[in-house]
């Protein structure tokens, strides 16, 4: 089927390749030409593993293109999907300038009828706001073509983002319209082959449906980061309390683990913009404001553990930083904690010696040269001459250090493990102080 995806960046540059890897034929549009030229040339502009192959095989093999040019992309195509950012707005609230502004465009160019698929995160009620704006364009020029609205959200992860892509667990539909869901279902026929993934449903169900699984994924990490806190007081580990509680198939392992907060472009502005769409209808989501406080808090908790140690001065303290992703496999630095543990520990006269295996070029740009920052090649670099060693960041990479190495590199004697991923005892067997989250050792 010929389709064309409206935004390069983790979901649109994703959903394009894996509709053309099964087959389609698929323009990719953004407005950055930089980025365009560029994927046209072969350069994949971010890091998720197994995308680079992909682009690069579709696009030699002529089902991928990439273009700028909005017009010669909309023409021809039976479903046209929007991949844009929804970034926060002063308010909190979802901003929709570049949702709409792509609706707007395919209403200026739209010839023959066509699905409009809305598949970034958007409030409820955006739906119709598309519609009414390629509307509103059709019906400036005169003309009549039919078409339809779906809200189809994306629930990729980044870091597992093409799996995620090739394997979706669910695949959820919001639209009223038979004919719109048929075709969709046709699309999406490839991905749904093993057993039924599709849930359909109405647009506005559709668009809560996707804050409603980030919300309930933010509360989970709060939660336990305010058992955290709670075992750090009493003296209990939360490790042990994670796997205690776990074992409850109602509770389960999954996403429950305690650190240094959530970071990314997905939780915090999702929590965030619901809460605010809450208020709008005249509900305080007061689950949702006490999981983005106790988030705020957490993204301190290193810092705060940091100043602890060191007697609450910070003063020519030199910090080795493993991990500045905000999550492990992805280069995406958007909201990461790494940033508020730097802020913090600059604003207090530290410096920093980081290492991320993927973020370093990410980090470069967002902190430009500064005299308290060092960006190391490897983690070893970033030891040295360090009086601590912060994890961040749980690459697999940094799951087992040699920690006598480790220990007679750096020139202090303090670990902080922002994600407990690290035996206390044998960090200790090897002459240093150990600070996890929430494991009762840091009171
Ligand atoms: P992104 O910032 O990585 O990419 C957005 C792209 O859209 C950019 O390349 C930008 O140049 C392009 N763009 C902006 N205006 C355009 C226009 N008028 N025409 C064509 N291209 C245009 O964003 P993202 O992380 O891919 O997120 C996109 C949406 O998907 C957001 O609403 C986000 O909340 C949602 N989402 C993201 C993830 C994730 O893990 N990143 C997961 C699920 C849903």
């Amino acid at each position: 089927m010929r389709t064309t995806v409206f935004g390069t960046g983790y979901v649109g540059l994703v959903t394009g390749t894996c509709l053309a890897e099964v087959g389609h034929q698929v323009t990719c549009v953004d407005i950055d030409a930089a980025k365009v030229e560029g994927l046209r040339r072969g350069e994949v502009p971010i890091f998720e593993p197994g995308l680079e192959e992909m682009v690069l095989a579709n696009h030699g093999a002529g089902r991928l293109g990439f273009t700028t040019e909005a017009a010669a992309a909309i023409e021809g195509a039976e479903v046209l999907f929007i991949a844009v950012g929804t970034p926060p707005d002063e308010d909190g609230s979802a901003d929709l300038q570049y949702v709409l502004a792509v609706a707007r465009t395919i209403g200026r160019h739209l010839s023959a009828p066509a699905v409009v698929v809305n598949k970034s995160t958007v409030p409820v009620g955006t739906a119709d706001k598309v519609r009414a704006a390629i509307a509103g364009e059709l019906a400036a020029r005169g003309a009549d073509v039919a078409f339809e609205v779906v809200s189809n959200p994306e629930f990729l992860k980044e870091g597992a983002a093409v799996n995620d892509c090739m394997r979706p667990d669910r695949i959820v539909l919001g639209s009223r319209s038979a004919p719109a869901i048929e075709t969709m279902k046709r699309l999406y026929a490839p991905f749904n082959r093993n057993h039924e993934r599709i849930v359909v449903m109405d647009e506005r169900s559709a668009e809560l449906t996707k804050y409603a699984a980030n919300a309930m994924l933010a509360t989970k990490i709060s939660f336990m980061n305010e058992m955290a806190n709670i075992a750090e007081r009493v003296g209990a580990d939360i490790e042990m309390v994670r796997h205690g509680i776990g074992s409850d198939p109602r509770i389960g392992y999954q996403f429950i683990y305690p650190g240094a907060g959530y970071g990314g472009s997905c939780f915090p502005k999702d929590v965030q913009a619901l809460g605010r769409t809450a208020r709008l209808h005249g509900y305080e989501a007061r689950i949702l404001g006490a999981v983005e406080a106790v988030n705020e808090q957490q993204k301190h908790k290193l810092a705060e553990l940091a100043g602890r140690h060191f007697g609450g001065d910070l003063r020519g303290k030199v910090f080795a930083v493993w991990g500045l992703a905000f999550k492990p496999n992805t280069d995406d630095m958007r909201e990461a904690s790494s940033r508020a543990l730097l802020a913090d520990l600059w604003a207090a006269g530290a410096t920093v010696r980081a290492h991320d295996p993927e973020a370093m070029h990410e980090a470069a740009r967002i902190f430009g040269e500064r005299a308290d920052l060092v960006l190391c090649d490897t983690p070893a670099q970033a030891l040295e001459g360090a009086d601590a060693l912060v994890l961040v960041t749980e690459w697999k990479a940094f799951w087992n250090p040699d920690f006598d190495a480790l220990a007679s590199t750096l020139r202090g004697r303090a670990v902080f493990d922002g994600r407990n991923v690290w035996n206390p005892e044998q960090v200790e067997a090897a002459g240093l102080a150990y600070y996890g989250i929430g494991r009762g050792r840091s009171v």
